[in-house]
């Protein structure tokens, strides 16, 4: 019997990953529940997971079960790199990454100062991440602490777990969007004192990439990960063949792009290196080594046009890099997971190799809690994580219903029906900590 009482039971579909697939087939990586019950304690966090028959008896009295009937209930999909004040940058035509920055998203940054504009945008961010089933995110604020404030509060109101950072930027861009290298780390500072740890909510220390952060920067945010030990730290790498040659031109004594963070103890296992597209060899043994992630963003890789993510390099036998997901939002054009695993399908169709479903999901799931150290707590369906979750609908649209009457039974075959054509509207529900928080109208 679980040891919390029992005060949510989902039946459905329970589909969740043990392990990553070694390939399209090895349906040995999952647990697969055909009729399955799943009991949330009174904590937010799964009791127990098995099949209806087998649970139902333990349903108390009062507790009404949610019957979400032939669909499936997965963990909710995490998204390990988003922006948060760029909702409203999403979708802007005609540029590339260092014009793109210029042109739209300095400007739209610029709000975040307003902490009203902020909190509205906090609660617009939330919605949206809910609506795609994503449960957990990694998100990068504005410059101004007071974005970061907004965000995390509107999380922890709704018991969703999020990893962010306010933006430290003390160069090459507006003066209204700038921090110093002392006001960046005091801010940051007082930020992790205030969140990290708070609820369910972690800090990521979050210098924006080596063309906005001067030396002194780069040095104050190697200092904020020694002196909190468990914090993550996210930036960009290697997007865009210009940025590179910016970076060579203002880092002259590094070795290259990935050597000039290394050289300010940036790189380690809770580092997540956004994008990762044009690296060298050396500099891929080097995120290797020091058990970096690389985050592979396709929807924004294609739309701002920097370049194809090299899977098969990343991950070659002798120095594998850890790699997660993301959509990065607004370079990114779409808050899906779903609709970011079919754009990465494409990308590594074009790089001569494909994607599996079973790894996709796989990937935004289990995969993404690996990469940022939690699969403790998030990311599968077992008994003591976080009853995070999210419930797919394969006949959603008239394409995929018409498109699943050719699948009898085939499980996988669905799952890549999910990924290729499933999006926001596939979602019918997402729960944070067992509780309903979005149900599709
Ligand atoms: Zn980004």
């Amino acid at each position: 019997m679980p040891s919390q009482p029992v005060t949510a039971a989902i039946r459905g579909r329970l589909l969740s990953f043990t392990r990553a697939p070694a390939g399209p087939g090895d349906l040995d990586c999952l647990t697969y529940h055909e009729d399955g019950l799943l009991l949330v304690g009174a904590d937010g966090r799964i009791a127990a997971v098995g099949s209806w028959e087998e649970l139902r008896g333990q349903v108390p009295e009062g507790v009404t079960v949610d019957d979400h009937g032939g669909r499936l209930v997965l963990p909710g999909f995490i998204d390990t790199h988003i922006h948060f004040p760029q909702t409203q940058v999403i979708g802007s035509y005609g540029t590339q990454l260092l014009d793109w920055l210029e042109k739209y998203t300095f400007i739209e940054e610029q709000k975040y100062a307003d902490p009203a504009h902020a909190a509205a945008n906090a609660a617009f961010f939330l919605d949206e991440l809910l609506r795609n089933g994503t449960t957990t995110a990694v998100v990068y604020g504005s410059v101004h602490p007071q974005s970061v404030d907004a965000l995390f509060a509107e999380a922890e109101a709704r018991g969703a777990g999020l990893i962010a950072g306010k933006v430290m930027m003390d160069r090459h861009a507006p003066a209204a969007l700038t921090d110093t290298a002392e006001s960046g780390y005091r801010d940051s500072k007082a930020l992790i004192e205030r969140w990290h740890g708070q609820g369910r909510q972690r800090y990521a220390v979050t210098p924006r990439f080596a063309i906005t952060s001067t030396a002194a920067q780069l040095e104050a945010a190697g200092a904020l990960l020694r002196e909190h030990p468990g914090v993550h730290m996210q930036t960009h790498l290697s997007e865009n063949t210009d940025e590179i040659a910016e970076v060579r031109r203002l880092f002259p004594a590094a070795r290259d792009y990935t050597d000039v963070y290394d050289r300010f103890g940036l790189l380690g296992p809770t580092s997540l290196f956004g994008h990762c597209i044009h690296l060298s060899e050396a500099e891929m043994a080097r995120l290797s080594e020091s058990g970096s992630v690389a985050v592979f963003c396709p929807t924004s890789n294609l739309f701002i046009g920097s370049g194809l993510f090299d899977l098969d390099a990343l991950s070659a036998g002798r120095r594998p890099v850890r790699t997660a997901l993301a959509t990065d939002v607004g370079g990114g054009t779409s808050y899906s997971m779903l609709r970011t695993a079919a754009e990465a399908y494409k990308v590594l169709q074009l790089r001569r190799r494909n994607l599996p479903a079973l790894a996709a999901l796989h990937w935004m799931t289990r995969g993404n809690a690996e990469a940022l150290g939690m699969a403790g707590e998030i990311g599968s369906l077992e008994p003591g994580r976080w009853a995070d979750l999210v419930v797919l609908d394969s006949h959603a649209t008239p394409a995929m219903n018409h498109r699943m009457e050719t699948v009898d039974g085939d499980l996988e075959e669905e799952l890549f029906i999910q990924v290729t054509l499933g999006d926001d509207r596939s979602v019918a529900a997402t729960y944070l900590r067992g509780r309903s928080s979005h149900l599709r109208q």
